[in-house]
């Protein structure tokens, strides 16, 4: 045996203190634990690399539709346009050969109004089509020069959603939510915020159209010294959300102008009745986009204001639903978790008051069921836990049945 025991891939010492690192070899052949553990993961990472490129099927609109379907309520419109713009992507991406006509990348503009169900829409279709997936907030980047991050970052997020896997990454989907806010025309009284909003929508646009990007490993700030990681951005799908507030008017605007006849016959208690349909690119650049980035945005799908029946819906009826969520850690304590019909009315028309979409569920079911699974973890009496109308008015506390009660009602 040699007096140096050495790993034959990183050449470290074996030390003899008893927390030290691990060796196994043979014939003076040794490798550390280090070096095995990262090894094996090297390989597993490369083993579904090689899968997952051997099992990518183009779905066809319908089937991405149809996945859609089971997660996101309503919406039916969105879901249609995002189905077709998902598919000729990964067409273009995949089947498109080296000899045939350049086909444009289109990437989507998604607006409504919030918790509606964009950003779900995006993640969904990550999911479906299992490719690496980023959201990222417009307003925390800002041009060169500013105080922020550069744009450059949005990929780095990508990368580590996709374990810098550069190949995975370069066929990705990016969330960039917030867009309207680089809006240069914005409320904001801030002179410098408008002009750098404007600049962040230019140095987005170059990503968006497509470039080797040269991203910063370590994320924020560009430094001249630091490596960078080119990340080719030709495939990648960006999809732009916003609220775009305002934005309806510049559009009903633009149709009372352009025909007089046109309100009268499409309009509804003084506004007109799906106005995001006549969304046209001119209405986005007044509102304050820039011409080149509306250019780079073709597809446009709009998400309307969730009816309380859908937000009704959307508790109990998606594959990983609210309540079905709850019933589940509730079941994990040995509690079956019961909400009444008008329980889960209740809850819909609450949540539509607040005007914030979907979004205001959860926050109403947390808020009914925090004291119970905070009082009800472990217990080992309470059997079942009932959450009727009146519960969720809090004017009772949720109903508590325990093993006996149940027994004898049985
Ligand atoms: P947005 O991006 O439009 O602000 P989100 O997609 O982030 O809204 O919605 C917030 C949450 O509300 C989502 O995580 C989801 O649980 C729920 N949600 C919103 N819209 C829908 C919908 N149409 N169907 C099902 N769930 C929805």
């Amino acid at each position: 045996m040699k007096d140096k025991i050495l790993c034959i891939l990183c050449n470290k010492q074996l030390t003899q203190t008893p927390d030290e690192i691990k060796f196994i070899g043979k014939n003076d052949l040794y490798i550390c634990e280090e070096c095995v553990v990262f090894s094996y993961e090297l390989l597993n990472r490369l083993k579904r690399v090689k899968n997952q490129k051997r099992s990518f099927v183009l779905p066809s609109p319908k089937e991405i539709k149809s996945f859609l379907d089971d997660y996101v309520i309503g919406q039916e419109e969105a879901k249609k346009i995002l189905s077709v713009a998902v598919y000729n992507h990964y067409k273009r991406v995949f089947l498109l050969k080296d000899e045939d006509i350049e086909i444009q990348k289109s990437n989507i503009l998604l607006i409504g109004p919030t918790g509606n169900g964009k950003t779900l829409l995006a993640e969904t279709l990550a999911k479906m089509l299992n490719v690496p997936f980023a959201i990222v907030d417009a307003t925390v980047y800002t041009e060169a020069g500013y105080v922020g991050e550069d744009v450059e970052n949005i990929l780095l997020r990508l990368l580590q959603s996709a374990n810098f896997d550069i190949k995975a990454a370069e066929h990705g989907i990016v969330y960039i939510d917030e867009i309207d806010k680089l809006s240069r025309k914005s409320d904001s009284p801030s002179i410098t915020r408008d002009v750098s909003g404007e600049g962040v929508q230019q140095a987005l646009l170059k990503i968006l159209e497509g470039t080797i990007a040269n991203v910063p490993p370590q994320g924020g700030r560009k430094h001249p010294y630091q490596e960078f990681i080119p990340v080719n951005t030709k495939n990648i799908l960006f999809i732009c959300g916003g609220a775009f507030e305002g934005l309806q008017k510049i559009v009903e605007e633009r149709l009372n102008k352009k025909s007089i006849g046109f309100i009268s016959e499409k309009e509804k208690n003084g506004k007109v009745e799906h106005w995001y349909k006549y969304i046209q690119p001119q209405d986005l650049i007044k509102y304050g986009l820039i011409p080149e980035l509306v250019g780079r945005l073709p597809v446009v799908a709009y998400t309307y204001e969730l009816s309380e029946s859908e937000l009704r819906d959307i508790l109990i009826k998606p594959k990983n639903a609210l309540v079905k969520q709850y019933k589940k850690l509730f079941e994990l304590e040995g509690i079956e978790l019961e909400f009444t019909d008008d329980a889960i009315t209740e809850i819909a028309y609450l949540a539509k008051q607040r005007g914030t979409g979907a979004r205001g569920l959860k926050s109403i079911l947390e808020n009914i069921l925090i004291n119970e699974i905070y009082e009800l973890a472990q217990n080992k009496t309470v059997s079942k836990c009932i959450i009727n109308k009146e519960v969720v008015q809090e004017k009772i506390k949720p109903i508590r049945l325990h093993n006996k009660q149940i027994h004898k009602t049985a």
